[in-house]
């Protein structure tokens, strides 16, 4: 156990505070024994993958986090590959296509680790996490151990695109099953190819960021994605002192020069606030909070409101949108 660090190191956001205590396990034995140990303490804790879909807040932390970076063992299985938590995206995909398995080259260049993933049922390039998911270890936040097996099309676990019960139940991902088939290794290394230079092409690594801020707003009434929302309520390029969203994507902010938490996270306040006052649509954070929040910033960040479509502007907006898919 680490004492009294800042988590910047370890978070991909470049962002976090000092910490009371940090467990790093490196199989699930360690990481139960650390859950024992944080809950016969007391100890308030919250765990933390790559980092690549949170906002470490640089408050100090009076709890213990854990971290997955050296839960990395990979086991090849018959049709598939079991991982511990901490494998990251790219190394599956590197592994099965070494292995010439298909079904997990969307996951290259995927930032993240394989247990986070799981939990947000992350989706990208036409893969999605649940489609290949069969076997997942958990542990309550009390140590006891869970265990699932997923069938195809079974949405008891994964509910929707970034919707899984372990949203909900705070169980830790300790151990993923996934199920891949026999495939060509070039047409794999093809596939893997592509997901990387297009992320590349559209600048997605350039400075660190969270991925998406906001949720993808798919409702019926909307219809549009929150990137494309956000822009037409001009949003692209926003500045805020050591921040600022892309220029390619604006549902991204970018951590350019050392941010706090504080400014990334005001300046995401403010780009909801300009889709409120454009569209009437309140976004919806795809962002996680990890450690704490100031009292002042929690106030209007857990502010709702309900729609006031405005829907002459939605209508422009979708019709472009329609066009934009149909071109593709
Ligand atoms: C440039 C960029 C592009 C991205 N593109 C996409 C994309 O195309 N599609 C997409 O879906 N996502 C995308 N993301 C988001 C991100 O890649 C995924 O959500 C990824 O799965 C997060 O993994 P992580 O380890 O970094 O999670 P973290 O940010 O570390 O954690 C996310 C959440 O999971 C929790 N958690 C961490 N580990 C565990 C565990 N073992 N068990 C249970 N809970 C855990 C954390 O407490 C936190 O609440 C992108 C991010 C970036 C930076």
């Amino acid at each position: 156990m680490d004492c009294k660090s800042s988590l910047k190191k370890l978070s991909y956001y470049k962002t976090g505070g000092p910490y009371e205590q940090l467990y790093a396990p490196s199989d699930i034995h360690e990481l139960k024994q650390a859950l024992e140990a944080i809950t016969a303490a007391k100890t308030p804790f919250f765990l933390l993958g790559a980092g690549t879909n949170s906002l470490v807040m640089d408050t100090p932390y009076e709890g213990a986090v854990i971290s997955f970076h050296k839960m990395t063992q990979i086991t090849m299985l018959d049709h598939g590959i079991r991982c511990r938590a901490g494998v990251s995206n790219t190394l599956i995909a590197e592994t099965a296509h070494q292995h010439s398995l298909a079904g997990a080259a969307w996951m290259n260049y995927l930032p993240g680790q394989i247990g986070a993933t799981v939990r947000m049922n992350a989706r990208c390039y036409g893969g999605e996490i649940s489609h290949i998911v069969t076997g997942i270890k958990s542990f309550t936040p009390r140590g006891q151990l869970k265990e699932y097996r997923i069938k195809t099309h079974d949405r008891s676990v994964f509910r929707a695109y970034k919707d899984t019960i372990f949203m909900n139940n705070n169980e830790v991902i300790a151990e993923v099953e996934l199920s891949l088939q026999r495939g060509n290794a070039d047409d794999i290394r093809s596939k893997m190819d592509f997901c990387r230079s297009d992320r590349e092409s559209k600048s997605q690594f350039t400075f660190p960021s969270c991925g998406c801020v906001f949720k993808n707003d798919y409702s019926p009434e909307v219809s549009i994605s929150s990137g494309m929302l956000l822009e037409h309520a001009g949003a692209k390029g926003l500045i805020r002192d050591h921040c600022r969203v892309s220029a390619d994507h604006a549902n991204f902010i970018f951590n350019t020069n050392d941010a706090s938490s504080r400014e990334i996270l005001e300046l995401s306040m403010d780009m909801r606030d300009l889709v409120w006052d454009e569209f009437g649509v309140w976004l919806e954070y795809e962002m996680e909070l990890l450690g704490t929040v100031p009292p002042d910033l929690k106030s209007r960040l857990e502010e709702k409101r309900v729609a006031k479509y405005k829907t002459s502007r939605l209508d422009e907006l979708r019709a472009i949108f329609k066009g934009k898919q149909g071109s593709k």
